[in-house]
């Protein structure tokens, strides 16, 4: 460990929900960091729980398990919620009945659709109340267009994650929040966004699984997402070095942007909780 700032009242071995990030942290691309895979296994064996939450809404958390699974982390059905799950379970409590246009992938659509939100295409030549934009790897003129008439006419605007470009193998793809900019550029609406940094995905994540503020960290490393989301959330941030982040960038970082934790990767974490005292 490199880094303890103590800002947090509990310390990590008696936190009962680890919030993972996912591409960065507990894997890089196809690499699989088999440190964070020993970790989440010996946290679940221990009791604790463990949730891996990713901004990137284009696949399903369903599909994101089927990924852990593969990799040899033995996780729980409920174990993976993406900003996508923010956005709908939202829609349903704060916008109930409402008609919601999504500019969104055929996963995403289907499975807020599966959970009751009613996602429209407008075919029906009917508005919508809502337009949803997210990471839409199917993006088309057409539904850019209807996405716009109905801001121009007054939908709601929500975005379910503020990534301007997803890294991958071949370089950055445009993200989320590329594309809500676009959308912003031509109609003059902002988005209200959900996913990291922003604190109703904690909202979401303490009402889905029941665990107080106090007994949460999050673990990640990005600093303005996953970072950034654990301090604008009032919970213990724990950075990993496998990542976006370098040592010398953290050696910069102004107090109030400071991780609690700092480890060069999950062993660290393993080493931290699991120490003998
Ligand atoms: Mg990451």
């Amino acid at each position: 460990m490199m880094i303890e700032k103590g800002r947090s009242a509990t310390p990590l071995k008696d936190k009962k929900l680890f919030v993972f990030d996912l591409d960065g942290t507990v894997y890089l691309g196809k690499r699989i960091f088999p440190e964070a895979v020993k970790l989440v296994n010996r946290l679940s064996e221990s009791g604790r729980k463990v949730l891996f939450f990713t901004n990137n809404a284009s696949s399903t958390a369903e599909f994101y398990l089927g990924k852990l699974r593969r990799a040899g982390f033995e996780v729980s059905d409920d174990a993976v919620m993406t900003s996508g799950d923010v956005a709908a379970s939202f829609l349903l409590t704060r916008r109930p009945g409402k008609r919601v246009f999504l500019l969104g992938t055929e996963a995403l659509k289907n499975s807020m659709r599966q959970r009751g939100v009613g996602v429209t295409d407008c075919a029906d030549g009917k508005s919508a109340d809502i337009v949803v934009s997210s990471f839409d790897t199917e993006l088309t003129f057409g539904k850019l267009t209807t996405a716009c008439r109905l801001l121009w006419n007054g939908a709601e605007y929500f975005c379910t994650h503020p990534d301007l470009r997803c890294p991958t193998d071949e370089g950055y793809l445009p993200d989320s929040g590329a594309i809500a900019a676009m959308l912003t550029a031509a109609t003059g609406v902002k988005p209200v966004f959900f996913g990291k940094p922003h604190p109703v995905t904690m909202e979401a994540i303490t009402e889905s699984t029941g665990f107080s503020k106090d007994e949460i960290c999050v673990v990640g490393d990005r600093l303005y997402t996953d970072i950034a989301f654990a301090i604008n959330s009032g919970v213990t941030s724990v950075l990993v070095l496998t990542g976006e982040t370098d040592a010398k960038t953290v050696g910069k970082l102004p107090d109030t942007e400071m991780p609690d934790y700092v480890f060069e990767n999950a062993d660290g974490i393993y080493r931290r909780v699991f120490a003998k005292e």
